[in-house]
């Protein structure tokens, strides 16, 4: 049996080991990302922002945009791949890095594969449709011909309360207009 602080500790070290590798310029990108998040959320869209970087230059950055395009696949981080890649001038975003706010779903998680992303950095896990740990594992998964490196859980509690916040909005609004 291990004592009580002997645990916590081991659990520190866990947590540090977790976030160990997430730098100042990732926490910057990701702040970046929630502001981008609280904006689309003023015009009705899902909160979740992804902002794709190599070093410190901005590639491309996106938020959710469904609503406005009306396009199934208009996610956050596949809109910002497509700008990075076309900043970039192709394809490959090799030695690039994504923060976004929240956890990839299957798609986002196999466009980061596709793009040959570095690192991903994530805000809140998904537990409907997270396929970087909760539901899978894409981005890690060894049968596919590119790993991404991922950080997850980076400024969590303040993405997901984007998201909580947006939904108990709507919910009122909606219950709202059916009084
Ligand atoms: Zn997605």
């Amino acid at each position: 049996m291990i004592a009580a602080n002997e645990w916590r500790s081991r659990s520190r070290r866990r947590l540090r080991r977790l976030h160990s590798g997430v730098t100042p310029t990732d926490r910057r990108m990701m702040l970046r990302a929630i502001q981008l998040a609280s904006h689309a959320a003023a015009s009705g869209e899902v909160p979740v922002a992804a902002v794709v970087y190599r070093g410190e230059t901005v590639l491309g950055e996106a938020a959710n945009d469904r609503e406005a395009t009306s396009d199934p696949t208009g996610h956050a981080e596949v809109v910002a791949l497509r700008r990075a890649a076309a900043a970039a001038g192709g394809w490959r975003l090799v030695d690039c890095s994504m923060a976004v706010t929240l956890e990839p779903c299957p798609m986002c998680a196999g466009a980061l594969v596709n793009a040959r992303v570095a690192r991903l950095i994530y805000g809140a896990r998904d537990p409907k449709a997270g396929a970087v740990d909760t539901l899978f594992d894409l981005c890690r998964d060894r049968r596919l011909n590119h790993r991404v490196e991922v950080f997850g859980g980076v400024m969590g509690p303040a993405c997901g309360r984007l998201l909580t916040e947006f939904f108990a909005a709507r919910r009122a609004q909606r219950a709202a207009s059916r009084r």
